[in-house]
């Protein structure tokens, strides 16, 4: 097992260097994000999430949730560790101050909820579906809802979900079956929801669940879906507690990773009906339920920057003290005895599990201050060119980041060598804590058909084309000239951009002629956009980590660190991006493999 420590020096960093949190922080609705504030929330986020998230991650592991008549009991010590995260005011961080929250940038929010999910992702979740339903209903709900439900959420003493899947509604949203009758001001809601994380449990005494359902009546697929809030509590309208709704936990799913995430079956009226009120209008409900899914997908993708970081720290940890042969690095007639650490090819896993870590924070974040901008720039020409860069990166940030995680936990057992295949040494949960963010929140699959068929065809290009340009200005003279370091970054970011423009401008034009075709690439396609905009994104960094050696020789280490992990991130990452293109471009081979010859 291994604790965590908060990396607070690469997050600080990541945010004013790469991110630029320093302009967010000038922007209307964040101003109260002034550098001392960012550090103090910062360093209480890290003392929370070390000692009261990280070690009760793996017990919750092990434990997991239990069901017994319809209840379900968190792991020991979740129930307290989320009273104290309550009490602290955790959950409105970035929450709008309108609503009650502290109206802090969502990318502060993004690093605070980037160490929750590395001390303990399955905890995680439950902030995570709260703010985004409190989000949804500060964006969307009426002012009924809005005085029923909106304090409660973003304090966090109640909770939220999205109950989106069932059975046979998959990725496929337009085959919803969950009925829902008007009754009055109310509609009554039938049917049954499945895999909904934290849809029933005993942290808090109430549970908001925004359904999407179909109304009688509406037309068929997608733009037949309502979006409903449906309390596990009915809320009598001066807000006092009232009956409990029709909504029944069938059933808790036994699953690889996240066993402290109650992942539940819910039975909607059973009985008369679950009683619920519409959110917007009619039919409107899968447009309104993607402000929460957005949010979601750019959270799913830091749950993998997190698990990467936890992973690198225990393989790191474990490197130092393993001793297992003579590294061929000992110098002749010394006869300490060293850890395997010193092998070469265990340095390579390790700073490539560093930088891979530290590149999905930066895409992360990136992301999130786009977010921000798209909706503080005071120009509303920038705002939205901001928001399409957002709507682009989304898809990439989620996929590319949740592979990453993956590959970080799978790297940190191959450093454990056969220990890490044992449970004992706690490896292996990150693996299967970390495989889940491949597949919810729209599967990487889905991503990928996101980015090719709406965030590159729509706009014809338009928002990638401006990013590859703004890339390219960082790969300028000034760049060589002050930093040396960077000399060797370049010629790689230079050649991966120029493989990212090329197979955007290849797949546009093919999805055009032939979607289907097209669509067979689109998966390397999103995995050498996430490459070459992070490796960009590591540029940056090892730009200003150059230009901050040159002003404070106090910081050596740390810089040297940053260089060398964006030199690595070029040579092993970027250097692979070309190779992507006839992958990218190999569509037909795909389907010419007929189904039936599988
Ligand atoms: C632990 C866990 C927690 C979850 N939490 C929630 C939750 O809180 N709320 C909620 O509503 N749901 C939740 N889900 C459901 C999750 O979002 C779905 O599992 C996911 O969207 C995929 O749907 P599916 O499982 O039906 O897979 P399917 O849709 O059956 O997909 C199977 C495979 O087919 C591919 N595929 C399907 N359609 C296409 C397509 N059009 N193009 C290309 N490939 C395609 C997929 O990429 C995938 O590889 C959770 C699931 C799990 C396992």
């Amino acid at each position: 097992m291994s604790g965590y420590a908060a990396p607070l020096a690469e997050i600080r960093f990541a945010l004013d260097a790469v991110a630029g949190i320093g302009e967010i922080a000038t922007l209307s609705g964040s101003d109260a994000a002034t550098s001392e504030t960012i550090d103090a929330i910062l360093n209480e986020a890290a003392r929370f999430a070390e000692e009261k998230l990280a070690p009760l991650n793996a017990i919750g592991d092990r434990t997991g949730c239990r069901m017994a008549n319809g209840v379900v009991t968190t792991p020991p010590g979740f129930k307290e560790a989320y009273a104290a995260f309550v009490a602290a005011g955790w959950n409105g961080l970035g929450l709008p101050v309108e609503a009650g929250g502290a109206g802090l940038p969502l990318m502060l929010a993004t690093a605070v909820l980037e160490m929750w999910s590395s001390a303990n992702p399955a905890f995680a979740l439950c902030p995570m579906l709260t703010q985004a339903a409190a989000e949804l209903v500060a964006a969307e709900g009426s002012a009924l809802q809005r005085a029923l439900y909106l304090g409660k959420l973003v304090s966090g003493e109640w909770t939220g979900t999205m109950n989106l899947t069932e059975p046979q509604a998959g990725s496929d949203l337009g085959a919803i079956r969950m009925r829902a009758v008007k009754d009055g001001e109310h509609y009554r809601l039938t049917g049954q929801k499945i895999f909904i994380t934290y849809g029933e449990h005993d942290l808090a005494p109430n549970i908001v669940h925004a359904v999407l359902a179909r109304v009688e009546g509406a037309p068929a697929g997608s733009k037949g879906l309502s979006l409903f809030l449906v309390p596990k509590f009915r809320v009598n309208a001066d807000g006092s507690p009232g009956a409990r709704n029709d909504i029944r936990c069938l059933k808790l799913e036994e699953k690889l990773g996240i066993h402290a995430s109650p992942t539940c079956v819910l039975a909607y009226g059973e009985e008369d009906g679950a009683i619920g009120t519409l959110v917007g209008e009619e039919n409107r409900g899968l447009e309104l339920m993607f402000r929460m899914m957005n949010g979601s997908r750019l959270n799913v993708g830091l749950q993998g920057a997190a698990i990467a970081e936890r992973a690198y720290q225990q393989a790191r940890d474990y490197a130092k003290s393993r001793v297992q042969g003579r590294p061929v690095t000992a110098s002749a007639g010394d006869d300490a005895v060293l850890p395997i650490l010193h092998h070469p090819d265990v340095r390579r896993m390790l700073l490539g599990m560093r930088s891979d870590a530290d590149a999905a924070r930066a895409l992360a974040y990136y992301a999130a201050g786009q977010i921000d901008r798209a909706q503080g720039d005071p120009d509303a020409v920038a705002r939205a060119r901001h928001q399409a860069r957002a709507d682009l990166l989304i898809p990439i940030v989620k996929a590319w980041n949740a592979e990453q995680g993956f590959a970080v936990a799978s790297e940190n057992i191959q450093i454990h060598g056969g220990m890490g295949y044992i449970e004992e040494t706690g490896a292996a949960q990150h693996l299967r804590d970390a495989r889940i963010a491949l597949i919810y929140e729209g599967t990487n699959g889905i991503q990928a058909n996101d980015l090719v068929g709406r965030k590159l065809a729509r706009d014809g290009g338009a928002a990638m084309r401006a990013l590859i340009a703004e890339m390219r200005a960082l790969d300028g003279p000034i760049g060589a000239a002050i930093a040396p370091g960077f000399g060797i970054i370049r010629p790689f970011l230079t050649a991966a951009i120029d493989s990212l423009a090329k197979a955007s401008e290849d797949l546009r034009a093919r999805y055009a002629a032939d979607p289907a075709v097209a669509l067979a690439g689109a998966a390397p396609y999103l995995r050498l956009s996430g490459t070459v905009i992070a490796g960009w994104l590591m540029a940056k960094a090892a730009l200003a980590a150059e230009s901050l050696g040159a002003r404070d020789s106090s910081q050596r280490a740390f810089v040297a660190a940053k260089l060398l992990g964006a030199q690595f991130f070029a040579e092993h990452r970027l250097a692979q991006a070309p190779a992507l293109l006839p992958a990218i471009r190999g569509g037909a081979t795909v389907l010419s493999f007929e189904p039936d010859g599988f």
